[in-house]
């Protein structure tokens, strides 16, 4: 039932751990805290409840298998990224609490490579650092306002590369120029995930594995409800992220955007000759429909996009991996960035859905007097931020005041995605208007205007 769906991800097909699912719920049980959802964001939270306090009963119910969803599936970049610009942040929340949580953020990807080194899990973890690229005139606005930004800071000249500065790293068919965010690594996400899933059982943590759970009752205490049994709980915390979104009163909250990663083989060191990237630094352009590579450690360039279609009623159709078109469409691009891939072979493509809220701001919903916490909306920024939202709301549900639990993300309520048919048209309209603006441009090397519908509907 599973294994051929979550066997597409090559990140879980080389976790190097057992993928045989623990045994499902069998009957009603108690428990201090229960989890919906074995991702990042519910094993980090079963992780700092088990580390602050071993007595703590704790559950974690996964529909399918630990690392199934993004998690598993992911492009690998632990950075200290945002959904929101930085000015579009301060304009929300205040510069101050922007500041506090851009440092948490950044605090995060540390945080992650501490904790991956204790816990002795080997998930590759490179501090490599992510190059924003222009890969063409078209990009030259962006380009110039990130830098721009980068100059107002102490030592940020030295983050701007010109079209030379950037060869000298990796040459890039054609691009102009890049910004280098050193505060991002790289990992492989399949033995992230797996090892959390296995160091919150060695800490006493109960996974219970290809049980789905059907609803969420808040109260005192609160309780999951599966067709197994029921699981009652002092706190019941949500973190289904977008796989989540057919659980009652779940619908509106994100919208699930598919994300496609085409893998290719190993290349030769004839390729690497040519191509340079020593560095293994994550690179991603200004295309407004989202691209970003990895080098992996065994010689492959994994690619991935957002071109793959929203589907009505946020839908998650059970092999996104099928959508070919998409994979080739990706495939297409990765050609263009590095000619040299020209006579490559492509070994692996899947897909999975990212959570986006309404105000694309991700949070913390923490509700004392029903015991429920729901957390997440990270659109594609959550490998890192899943770290700062598990510590934050095992602190919320341990009553502790921390540098954390005054961020902004919590108590923030995202407005509701309008209903059906509205959502499927405004989003499918918002998709098509950005891939046509990145099209346009790259033939015409012309910045988009951006004052297309779609780019300013886009523009959050
Ligand atoms: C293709 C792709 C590429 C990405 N690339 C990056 C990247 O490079 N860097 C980055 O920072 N972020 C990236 N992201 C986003 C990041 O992976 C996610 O934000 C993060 O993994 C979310 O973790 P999570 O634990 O909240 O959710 P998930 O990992 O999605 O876990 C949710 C879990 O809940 C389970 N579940 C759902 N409903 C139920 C239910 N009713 N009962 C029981 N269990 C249920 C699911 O099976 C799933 O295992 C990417 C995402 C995708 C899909």
């Amino acid at each position: 039932m599973l294994t051929d769906h979550a066997g597409q991800s090559y990140w879980l097909e080389t976790s190097g751990d057992d993928l045989a699912p623990r045994p499902g719920l069998t009957g009603d049980t108690h428990a201090d805290v229960a989890i919906v959802g074995a991702g990042f964001t519910g094993l980090w939270t079963a992780y700092y409840l088990l580390r602050a306090d071993p007595g703590l009963d704790v559950v974690v119910v996964e529909a399918e298998i630990a690392g199934f969803g993004a998690s598993g599936r992911n492009g690998g970049w632990c950075s200290a990224f945002f959904p929101l610009e930085e000015e579009a942040l301060a304009d929300r929340v205040g510069p101050d609490p922007a500041a506090a949580l851009l440092a948490e953020l950044r605090g995060a990807v540390g945080e992650v490579e501490r904790v991956a080194a204790a816990e002795e899990i080997a998930c590759e973890f490179r501090r490599v650092g992510a190059l924003h690229v222009a890969l063409g005139p078209e990009h030259r606005p962006e380009l110039r306002a990130e830098a721009r930004r980068l100059r107002g800071r102490p030592g940020g000249d030295r983050l701007v590369l010109d079209a030379e500065g950037l060869a000298s790293r990796v040459r890039i068919a054609g691009a102009i120029g890049a910004v280098l965010h050193p505060e991002c690594a790289a990992i492989h996400p399949g033995r992230l995930v797996r090892g959390l899933a296995r160091a919150v059982e060695r800490l006493g943590g109960r996974l219970v594995e290809q049980t789905r759970v059907e609803a969420v009752e808040p109260g005192r205490p609160a309780a999951l409800r599966t067709e197994a049994g029921t699981v009652r709980a002092r706190w019941v915390v949500v973190a289904t992220e977008a796989y989540g979104v057919a659980l009652p009163g779940m619908r509106r909250r994100l919208v699930p955007m598919t994300s496609t990663i085409v893998l290719t083989e190993p290349l030769p060191p004839s390729f690497w000759n040519r191509v340079g990237w020593a560095g293994g630094e994550c690179l991603s352009s200004y295309r407004r429909s989202v691209d970003y590579l990895q080098r992996t450690p065994d010689g492959r360039i994994l690619f991935g996009g957002r071109g793959a279609p929203y589907h009505f009623g946020s839908h998650i159709p059970r092999h996104l991996e099928r959508d070919t078109r998409t994979q080739l469409m990706l495939q297409a691009q990765a050609r263009r960035w590095f000619p040299d891939l020209e006579e490559a072979r492509f070994t692996h493509g899947w897909a999975g859905v990212v959570g986006v809220p309404r105000d694309f701001m991700p949070s913390i919903d923490h509700d004392p007097a029903v015991g429920v916490v729901v957390a997440g909306g990270y659109v594609g920024d959550g490998v890192s931020t899943t770290n700062l939202f598990g510590r934050t709301v095992a602190e919320l549900i341990r009553g502790e005041t921390t540098s954390r639990t005054g961020l902004p993300v919590v108590g923030h309520r995202s407005p509701a995605w309008e209903p059906e048919p509205l959502r499927w048209l405004g989003v499918r309209y918002v998709q098509r208007g950005l891939l046509a603006a990145d099209r346009r441009a790259g033939r015409s090397g012309r910045p988009p205007s951006g004052r297309t519908l779609a780019e300013r509907l886009y523009r959050h």
